[in-house]
């Protein structure tokens, strides 16, 4: 790197299976995100596969234009795993033994009760002079390498005196997120780290993308923090985004502005990062001791689904039923025949209904239903492809919603969305019940 230039850093995946489409570079996207919270700049990204003679060039193409190279794939132990060979052959190192990561593999067989197949003893091998990226989660290790000039030139790499790091992921995402986390991160941050961008996602529910924008104009145009506003699946994020020398000192630039966005959009800021409705409603539940029921048509188990996702959920959720017959709304619910014939099973009497009988054979706190039309056939002028009622009850308080999606919304939008209007429906009840009536 030339003093002052910036960082370059390339990002090479490994594997035929990438190349032929079999699987998608999630490892490449993940890593061009994590740098970008670092500060670095990731230049290129390069796919190649399981092939000796084109991983040696790309790595020492990606030595000649970049300073931090970064790999994934081809770390196993079969013979189409050839990432940490080819970088020795490359720059000329021989392959030594490591017994202490023999050692460490040997033990992590044993911990599982298994014999170690023979060829796991390839994975203890790494180039003369690369340090261990270690593994925390499989067995094979990376290597992290800076190359002395000598072995760049004979590599036929230009301008060998400048430094180089090569670092080798796995191509198992689990192992390869875990191996950033613990090692190459901290260590790229040290060796390079002109400072660190630090964000947070402030996510919205029931307001659109330029409302969301116009509702915090005054921010977006702000420089250090950035925020900037960000649509998908019927929810918005607004992205805070500051750059400072620290972690710390960024997130102090970003905490005033966070608390701001929080303070104007009020109950339409649903949560931050990994904050998801369903969470925030089992933390709700929670905090409150309340219980929960769903009696589910159009959505068929997609919002308990989503709540019983949440480890603990069994602590609030207490019965969820997909009542897709009538006569299963009838027999099993106790909606009367009387609603599903003059009002049909997409109305707000039926889901009033559905509400209240599941909520009483559960005896749980609150009743939540949801039934509509998901598509794309089963529409009528009355009541097209989209329209969809749900239904909050809970002792005396009653209330309902009814959505009118885009009829054109394939069936898993129409129903993911449907699910979180219901999701965000419990949230508001349990935020304030005049939430709902507003
Ligand atoms: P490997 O380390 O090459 O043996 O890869 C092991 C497995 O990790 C492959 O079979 C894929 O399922 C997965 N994998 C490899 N490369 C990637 C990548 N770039 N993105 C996501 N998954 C990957
Ligand atoms: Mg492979």
């Amino acid at each position: 790197m030339a003093s002052g230039s910036p960082v370059k850093v390339e990002i090479i995946s490994i594997g035929t299976e990438l190349l032929l489409g079999q699987i998608l570079d999630t490892n490449t996207k993940f890593l061009t995100g994590e740098l970008a919270t670092i500060g670095l700049d990731c230049h290129w990204h390069t796919t190649v596969g399981d092939n000796r003679a084109r991983i040696k060039e790309c790595v020492r193409l990606a030595l000649e234009r970049s300073d931090v190279v970064l790999t994934t794939g081809g770390l196993g132990p079969t013979p189409d795993d050839l990432t940490v060979e080819c970088i020795a052959e490359l720059l000329g190192a021989p392959m030594v033994f490591d017994e202490a990561v023999m050692a460490d593999i040997a033990g992590k067989f044993s911990k599982r009760r298994l014999k170690m197949p023979e060829s796991n003893r390839k994975q203890a091998l790494r180039p003369d002079g690369a340090q261990i990226l270690p593994n925390p989660a499989g067995t094979a290790p990376g290597i992290i390498w800076q190359p002395a000039p000598g072995a760049l030139s004979a590599a036929g790499v230009s301008d060998p005196g400048r430094k180089r790091v090569i670092l080798t992921f796995p191509g198992v995402p689990v192992e390869m997120v875990a191996m950033w986390k613990e090692t190459a991160r901290p260590f790229l941050i040290s060796s390079f780290g002109k400072g660190v961008i630090w964000s947070c996602d402030l996510k919205h529910y029931g307001i659109g993308e330029s409302a969301l924008a116009e509702m915090h104009a005054d921010l977006l145009d702000s420089a250090n923090p950035t925020v900037a506003p960000l649509a998908g699946r019927g929810e918005c994020r607004l992205r805070v985004t500051a750059k400072a020398e620290s972690e710390a000192a960024a997130r102090a630039l970003g905490l005033p502005v966070i608390e701001k966005v929080k303070e104007k959009s009020g109950p339409l800021c649903y949560g931050v990062d990994d904050d998801t409705l369903e969470s925030v409603v089992g933390r709700l539940l929670t905090e409150r001791n309340l219980t929960l029921a769903v009696a589910e048509s159009c959505t068929g188990g997609l919002v308990s689904k989503r709540l019983t996702d949440i480890a603990g959920s069994s602590r609030y959720v207490k019965l969820n039923v997909v009542a897709y017959a009538d006569e299963a709304k009838r027999d099993l619910l106790g909606v009367h025949d009387y609603i599903l014939k003059t009002k049909g099973a997409v109305s707000a009497e039926c889901a009033h209904a559905m509400a209240t009988g599941v909520r009483r054979i559960a005896r749980a706190d609150i009743g939540l239903s949801i039934t509509g039309i998901a598509g794309p056939g089963g529409g009528s002028p009355e009541k097209p492809v989209g329209t969809v009622y749900m239904a909050l009850v809970a002792g005396q308080f009653q209330t309902d919603r009814k959505l009118k999606l885009a009829a054109d919304l394939p069936r898993a939008e129409i129903r993911h969305r449907s699910a979180s209007e219901a999701l965000n429906m419990v949230r508001l009840f349990l935020l304030n019940p005049q939430l709902l009536l507003a």
